[in-house]
Parts: C-alpha cells; structure tokens; sequence
C-alpha cells in the first residue's frame, strides 16, 4: 500500500489521515480556489515552474493574493522527497491546494501578502493552503501505453466566451471540476476513455483534463488558449522541447477533422503524459509508425 504524504505551504509534513479542512472552507463549499497537479518521478517534481506560474494566473483569475512562489517551492521539494522515500521511488501525483480559506475567515478578510504591513496574522485565518501526494492512478501506465477512446462532447459555447465573460474562469484551473468529472462518466457511459470539448462552432478545445496535439510529421499543433481553454503545463513543455530539437510547433484553430486526418493525435497532461487516441467518435485512428519519438519526446520535455 502506498503512504501518502501531506504537507503544508509552510513545509509541516502531516499524518495523511488527520483531517486539515474546516467543514466551512470555501474550497468544499464553493469549489473557491485553485489547485495543480504535477507528476514526481525519481523523488523530483516535474515541471515546477510551469505550474508555479500557472497556479499564479489562476490565482489572480480569481482575485486570491499571489502565492507565495519560494514557500510553495520549497513544499513541493520536501513533498516529493518525502514520497520517494516512503514509497521506493515510485512515481507520485502531486496536488497543490489553495483553497480562499474558511468563510468565517477567508484570506481577503484577513490579510493578504502584499497588505502585511498591517501587523495582523494569518494564524486566525487566510487561504488554505497544502499539498498531497499519492501513487500515480493504475490508469495513467495504460493509457501511455495503449492510448485512449475518445467521444467529442459539446462544451455549448463559442470560442469568445472567455474574452466576453471573463467571471466564467476559462484559463483558470479551479477547484470546481464537477462538470468535468460529469463529462468523464458521460464518456464512460458511452464506452470511451475520454472526450475532447467541442465549441459551439465545432472547434477542438481540449479534454476535461489534458490538452489536445496533433502531430504531422515533425508538426505539433494545438488550440489557443483564448478559445478558452486551459493552457496545459505539459503541452508548453512538449512545445519548448520540441522546438529545441527542430520540430514545428503551431498554435491555431483544429477541427475534428484535422485530428481524424493527422499521422497521430495526443491527449497530453502532467499525470497521463502522452496518450495517443487510438479511437475518435467510434471511428479507428490510423497508427503511426512510430508511436514512441512522440513518447519519447514528452519524457525528454519533463527531465
Ligand atoms: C489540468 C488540466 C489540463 C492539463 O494540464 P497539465 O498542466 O498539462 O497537466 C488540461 N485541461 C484542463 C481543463 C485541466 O484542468
């Protein structure tokens, strides 16, 4: 059995089991607050930066003080070890969680960051703020090796929204993921692994959890976060690596035909990594001859 590890932005590493939330925190209640995850391999968090800088726009999306960057850091370091340790290396899935706090005490009606001049503490309140480990999910191994069944699945807005509403949160990674784990039993239900948003135009958008790339040849292409969709931490690193070695990288509007018609089309996320859709709306997805530079790729992006 795994030992799963807790740790506080502060760096206080917890029994898993004794429980840190007050039944009236925003991020059980409202969904109020944001989170990361990220993959440990070797005793190491992946891709920090990348998700440190993501956790930071999320926050401001949401009008939470900035997090504090070094102290995260820092956590995830000693959560990573400590996971290594007590788990023979294993690989890990990292949650970072910064919850706005009690609603008897949220973070804003106590003191931010950046108003610390004002003497008060945040002991008597302010955001909620931990991380957890556990083992990487027994479906992550199968994906990456056998790629996924995908169902497009309509997200009912246009690709505007997140310019024209920006309260609707769409570059943000909030804690209110109901709606995508009901698009992930949809899925099931309907014999799939996953399914890709469509806008209301047909546009590709991306998986309730992963970001869409359609390789052909040395091109990797993928939408644009202002189709409003979640800028993926692993997709920029697959961006930049890839770029680095001579490939093409392009941002711009796919369809589902161009993933239908492309050498291979991927889910990419932190946990999964690579998956490549092996099926797409019941219709079998071409292999490519190789399969495993792409694999190959995503492992170098994350070293
Ligand atoms: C987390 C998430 C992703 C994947 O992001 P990575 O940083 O690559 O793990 C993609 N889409 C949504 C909606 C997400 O919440």
């Amino acid at each position: 059995m795994a030992e799963s590890i807790l740790v506080t932005i502060d760096g206080a590493v917890l029994d898993p089991d004794v429980p840190i939330l007050h039944g009236d925190d925003l991020a059980a209640v409202r969904g109020d607050g944001v989170f990361e995850t990220l993959l440990v391999r070797d005793g190491r968090a992946r891709i920090v930066d990348l998700h440190l800088q993501r956790l930071a726009r999320s926050a401001k999306a949401l009008d939470l003080p900035a997090p504090d960057e070094e102290k995260w850091a820092s956590a995830i370091d000693t959560g990573a070890r400590v996971w290594a340790e007590k788990n023979d290396n294993a690989e890990g899935l990292m949650r970072v969680v910064y919850s706005r706090g009690r609603e008897s005490a949220p973070v804003d009606a106590v003191v931010s960051r950046d108003r610390d001049d004002t003497g008060l503490t945040r002991d008597i309140g302010g955001a909620t703020e931990y991380l957890t480990v556990g083992p990487v999910p027994a479906r992550a191994a199968v994906v990456r090796e056998n790629g996924v069944k995908v169902i497009t699945a309509s997200r009912g807005y246009s690709i505007d929204l997140a310019a024209a509403a920006p309260w609707q949160l769409l570059g943000a990674k909030t804690l209110s993921y109901a709606t995508n784990m009901a698009a992930l039993r949809y899925a099931q239900d309907q014999g799939a692994d996953d399914v890709i948003y469509l806008s209301s135009e047909g546009i590709v958008l991306e998986s309730p959890r992963s970001t869409v790339i359609a390789v052909e040849g040395k091109n990797l292409m993928t939408p644009p976060a202002e189709s409003g969709i979640l800028g993926g931490t692993m997709q920029q690193a697959i961006f930049a690596q890839a770029e680095k070695e001579g490939w093409q990288t392009e941002i711009g509007t796919l369809r589902p035909a161009d993933l239908v018609c492309a050498d291979a089309a991927w889910l990419v996320s932190s946990i999964t990594l690579a998956a490549r859709i092996t099926e797409f709306n019941g219709y079998q997805m071409s292999s490519p001859e190789h399969p495993e530079e792409f694999s190959a790729l995503v492992d170098r992006a994350i070293d």
